[in-house]
């Protein structure tokens, strides 16, 4: 067998290599090698980091693999050696023999992570400005103490404070929050970082929206130093990256997202997301990101009741120090059905509105603030709303005014529904039908002479009618 230098090798594999990869990768994965050395068939290469190595194996083991025994025949093996920088002036290498050991590699490569801490950039701090330590970028208001326990957040509230008390140690891991706009994912998912921060000193937090850490990824590959920013990811306890729905269709912030989230789980850390929809409705999300999740708990947060809706606003009473007279927060409550941050954002026009006008905050004024709020929400939602406020009035389940059921007073209850629909909308009864679970037009015309039927001959059918008529109306005016 001839010998052959690693440097010469190493040269053709990397003309292999690259027609069979873009441009982009092959600047960032396989330039940065150096060869060490060509023994016995085995080609060391060295690596930057140990994220750079699990890398290369989990995307490029098949070529790299193929182009070395092309090169030097069926006997060729591959091994790592990866640079630890210790943040002095020493390097020392540890060699991996590419195939992977379960947990001792994850042992390992924690050492790698250690060792590399000083020197790891912090995507987060703005150059020029200097951070010893990690900001947790929580906002200190969002707390459990503060959050109002109801019926539509209590398995995701005690499920995020079983996960503040340990992080990393329950089976909710990663814990899922999702729901609609405004129902409290983000004061939650914060609340838990937030505890965890005032308890447990030694544990790193991070909260991250979903477009910063995609923004960071993108700043890290311009700039080559997509090590720096895994390694940095990698160092927390308790990541809380907030409406991964972001992350859809943008596969390569998914992969490192994956890669980040595989390392965290593997070593015990906690993860804690949130999404705008059930994880099963995310398009464009890789599967196997998916699968992931089933690890832990997927939990939702609903529209809060009535009561909840109360005690949401008399507990912001009591913060901002203000009172508010009974009948106008039960008219605010009521009326504002749709997100907990429409109902804040109620109450602090009625307060900011009492108190320039150095007026009473009275029914009159509570009226023209719940109208405005209520006419900037229902422009573009008018089918959904109509649903809530009958479901809410006729005390039924939203989910089954859409659903198959014949039940009596569901059947009633969507029937009125669609009967206002028609009447307060000026969407097609083909619309109409179809936001109803999918059913067609001839429906809708049927349950409007239905409900006028009903209407004309049952007299307490009539008053029910008028009352849900009224709470439409305002937010149609
Ligand atoms: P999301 O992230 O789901 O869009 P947020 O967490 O931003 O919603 O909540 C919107 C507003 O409502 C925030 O000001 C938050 O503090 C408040 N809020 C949400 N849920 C609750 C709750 N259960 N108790 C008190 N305030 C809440
Ligand atoms: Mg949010």
């Amino acid at each position: 067998m001839t010998t052959h230098s690693v440097d010469a090798v190493w040269k053709n594999c990397l003309t292999t290599i690259r027609q069979h990869v873009n441009q982009q990768s092959f600047k960032t994965w396989f330039q940065p090698i150096d060869p060490v050395k060509l023994e016995n068939s085995i080609l060391t290469i060295q690596v930057p980091s140990k994220f750079f190595y699990e890398w290369l194996e989990e995307h490029y083991v098949s070529l790299l693999s193929k182009t070395i025994k092309r090169e030097l025949g069926e006997e060729a093996r591959l091994e790592y050696r990866i640079v630890v920088d210790n943040g002095g002036s020493s390097q020392n290498a540890m060699t991996f023999n590419g195939s992977k050991t379960g947990k001792q590699q994850a042992d390992k490569s924690r050492q790698v992570t250690e060792g590399m801490y000083g020197n790891i950039k912090n995507p987060f701090v703005i150059p020029g400005i200097r951070k010893l330590e990690i900001d947790s970028q929580l906002n200190k208001n969002y707390r459990f103490d503060n959050f109002v326990e109801g019926e539509c957040n209590q398995l995701a509230r005690s499920a995020g404070f079983a996960v503040a008390n340990k992080p990393g140690g329950t089976a909710f891991n990663p814990l899922v929050l999702y729901g609609g706009v405004g129902l409290g994912k983000t004061h939650l998912a914060q609340a838990i970082g937030n505890y965890v921060k005032d308890n447990f000193q030694t544990k790193t937090t991070l909260y991250v929206s979903s477009e910063k850490f995609t923004n960071q990824f993108i700043d890290a590959v311009k700039q080559g130093s997509i090590n720096d920013f895994v390694h940095f990811y990698q160092l927390i306890d308790l990541l809380i990256v907030d409406d991964i729905q972001f992350f859809a269709e943008k596969e390569r912030t998914q992969d490192i997202f994956f890669h980040i989230f595989n390392h965290l789980h593997q070593s015990g850390k906690q993860i804690v997301l949130t999404s705008d929809r059930p994880p099963k409705d995310l398009e464009g999300m890789e599967e196997r990101l998916l699968s992931r999740f089933k690890w832990g708990l997927t939990t939702d947060l609903q529209i809060p009741a009535f009561e909840t809706r109360m005690a949401i606003l008399e507990q912001k009473m009591l913060s901002e120090q203000v009172d508010i007279p009974r009948e106008v927060v039960e008219y605010v409550a009521y009326n504002i059905n749709t997100s907990i941050r429409e109902l804040e954002g109620a109450f602090v026009s009625l307060v900011a509105q009492a108190s320039l006008t150095r007026k009473e905050v009275d029914l009159t004024l509570a009226k023209k603030i719940v109208k405005s709020c209520i006419n900037s929400i229902s422009r573009d939602i008018s089918i959904p709303f109509i649903q809530k406020t009958v479901c809410e009035h006729m005390d039924i389940d939203m989910e089954k005014i859409v659903s198959k059921t014949r039940k009596r007073e569901i059947v009633q209850a969507r029937q009125i529904a669609m009967y206002f629909c028609k009447q307060f909308t000026d969407q097609s009864l083909k619309k109409i039908g179809g936001a109803f679970g999918g059913r067609d037009h001839s429906t809708v015309i049927h349950s409007f002479q239905t409900v006028q039927n009903l209407a004309e001959t049952d007299k307490d059918y009539h008053r029910n009618l008028i009352q849900i008529e009224k709470v439409i109306k305002m937010s149609m005016a």
